[in-house]
């Protein structure tokens, strides 16, 4: 079991994305998520993260959607997200992560568990108006 501690998870470097550009909102939403893809990567497919070509596609999507949020550091969780800008087959993919990772995080990694937990007490923004979401179509 990890400490509870604010350093990124191991294995949080996604293809492509350079996290630190992002704001603190961003950063936390960035490492949970990919701790949460490493996780179900171990334990479904028996791989570590950095070698499953399927998880290291999901998690650089998760980051690439993730530096595009429209509501970029006033984001919500993406559970309740009115807009949820994912494409469909990405979609179903990390549902499956989240199902599994999800009640483990707690345990595996607390700190970003709780962080989480407290993001996602904030208000859910309304969604953007059609012009701004329609850019969203590209990924
Ligand atoms: S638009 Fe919604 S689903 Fe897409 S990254 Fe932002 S909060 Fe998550
Ligand atoms: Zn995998």
């Amino acid at each position: 079991m990890e400490k509870a501690t604010s350093d990124p998870p191991r294995s949080a470097g996604a293809p492509g994305c350079d996290w630190r550009a992002l704001g603190p909102r961003r950063q936390r939403e960035y490492h949970t998520v990919q701790a949460m893809i490493a996780m179900h990567c171990r334990d479904r497919h028996g791989r570590q993260v950095d070698d499953c070509a399927d998880c290291q596609e999901l998690r650089a999507y998760a980051a690439l959607r993730l530096s595009r949020c429209v509501f970029k550091e006033g984001k919500p969780t993406c559970q309740k997200c009115p807009v949820h800008c994912y494409r469909p087959d990405m979609r179903a993919k990390i549902t499956a992560v989240m199902r599994h990772a999800g009640p483990r995080m707690l345990l595996e990694h607390p700190y970003w568990a709780l962080r989480h937990l407290l993001d996602g007490w904030s208000p859910t923004p309304e969604a953007p108006r059609r012009r701004e979401t329609s850019r969203l179509d590209g990924g």
